[in-house]
């Protein structure tokens, strides 16, 4: 009798960047080219189609990708790879502009295309010619339930919406992901339940902005009400809430954190700036007394909260007394975490033709200072800690004992860590532990 050989099967390698948000999508992409019975391979750049879910939000993000995407041209040209597709916000920002840019792209698709890889790899590979998959009659909001995780499997991201309202003038992403669609709660609560089913116990709520959740549904703006539900969820031991706009927190959702086991007294709020004429330029609606009030309220109602923001240097017109202000500010907010970045010119954006934009060896000077401000702010924090007992999250052990987890007030693959001395429980398990010293940025810490 004649044996039937099996075809191999074709496979895959996937390449994802960018933000959590565009991890969510290369989740689910990955989740439908399993389905589709692809082999997705650990090595991309040794697979028959190779896909790179990329971010185009910023210069240094398309530049990043853009490497990505002339690396793995070159293995096809090596015959390593077969076909080459990009996803995600650079092609929804470049358009057609990116298969002239890089010649060799076998296939680009926007964002509403997302749950269409694994037809698009199949038509991928039959066909001789470049195809783009960009129209955007569909961007409504997707369904993200059923992916196949790259965070490990006891925290995951959960994403309530897509786009974004705000006309912040710096900002490319309104014109790249599209006007803010809340996901509806019951399928918010759907896709959190199957994660913490599949073993999430920590759930890292995030959007573009997570406090206008609702506003478009004409629930008003409910995130509170959201992560009351969310808490429900029996098995759910920690609930995060990401990417706060400052002008959105307002005292039922303070109140709301307040008053939870659950919601962590973590707060990830993303100032940019703090002198009134830079917000008011940034076509923010905070004001200087408003960020400032709003701090103290948040200390007042939790003592014990964590927060995080993030700021822009050398913003079009920033003087140097406008920086120093926001460097008085971070002294005065002592924010237990921060992120800045250098202002980039973003072709598209309001802010990109504003005049007097700032040199670039005075942006890095500011960065570098700023930097160092919040260093020893961090630093100082960090000391405080030795002595005290904190409940850990471990996210991983090595085979000599040493851990690294997180306390609440470490958000995963952005703040620093504890790392774990003698630990003896495994990934995904919460320990009490001793802070017993620090390293730069991470507590060290010893399971008791
Ligand atoms: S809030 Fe502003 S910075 Fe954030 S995504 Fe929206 S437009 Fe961009």
């Amino acid at each position: 009798m004649a044996m039937k050989i099996s075809p191999k099967p074709v496979t895959v390698g996937f390449i994802a960047l960018g933000c959590p948000k565009n991890i969510v999508d290369s989740e689910r992409m990955l989740a439908k080219i399993a389905q589709a019975h692809f082999l997705i391979t650990a090595e991309p750049h040794n697979a028959d189609v190779i896909v790179i879910n990329t971010c185009g939000f910023i210069a240094p993000a398309k530049t990043e990708a853009l490497e990505e995407i002339k690396h793995a041209v070159e293995c096809k040209i090596r015959g390593t790879v077969k076909k080459v597709i990009v996803a995600g916000c650079l092609p929804e920002r470049l358009g057609n502009d990116l298969l002239n840019q890089v010649d060799g792209i076998d296939a680009i698709l926007g964002l509403a295309h997302r749950d269409a890889i694994a037809q698009i790899i199949k038509e991928t590979l039959s066909s001789s010619r470049p195809v783009a998959y960009l129209d955007r009659q569909q961007q409504t909001i997707l369904d993200d339930r059923t992916r196949l995780l790259i965070t490990p499997p006891h925290w995951a991201y959960l994403r309530i919406s897509e786009g974004c309202n705000h006309m912040c003038s710096f900002c490319t992403v309104p014109a790249i992901r599209g006007p803010f669609r809340s996901k509806p709660k019951k399928l918010v609560l759907a896709e959190a339940t199957e994660l913490v089913r599949a073993g999430a116990v920590e759930l890292n709520v995030i959007a573009q902005d997570t406090t206008y959740y609702g506003h478009d549904l004409k629930l008003k703006k409910d995130l509170a009400a959201l992560a009351s539900e969310l808490e429900k969820i029996d098995e759910l031991v920690w609930i995060r809430l990401m990417y706060l706009y400052p002008a959105g927190i307002n005292d039922k959702l303070i109140d709301t954190i307040a008053k939870s086991k659950k919601i962590l007294h973590y707060i990830d709020m993303p100032i940019q700036h703090i002198n009134d004429k830079i917000l008011k330029d940034m076509r923010r609606p905070d004001s200087k007394k408003r960020v400032s009030r709003l701090i103290e309220n948040l200390r007042q109602a939790c003592p014990d909260i964590i927060l995080r923001t993030t700021v822009i240097v050398g913003f079009p017109g920033e003087t140097d007394q406008q920086f120093n202000e926001l460097l008085e500010f971070i002294k005065w907010a002592e924010f237990d975490a921060l992120g800045c970045f250098k202002y980039y010119a973003e072709s598209g954006t309001k802010a990109a033709k504003m005049p007097s934009q700032v040199p670039d060896e005075i942006k890095q000077q500011r960065l570098e200072e700023l930097m160092l401000t919040q260093q020893k702010i961090a630093f100082a924090k960090n000391a405080e800690y030795i002595g005290s007992t904190l409940t850990c999250l471990v996210d991983s052990v090595d085979n000599k004992g040493t851990g690294q987890g997180r306390f609440y007030g470490q958000a995963p693959d952005i703040d620093s860590v504890c790392i774990i001395k003698n630990c003896s429980a495994p990934h995904g398990k919460f320990i009490d532990s001793k802070v017993i010293g620090t390293k730069d940025y991470d507590l060290v810490v010893e399971q008791i």
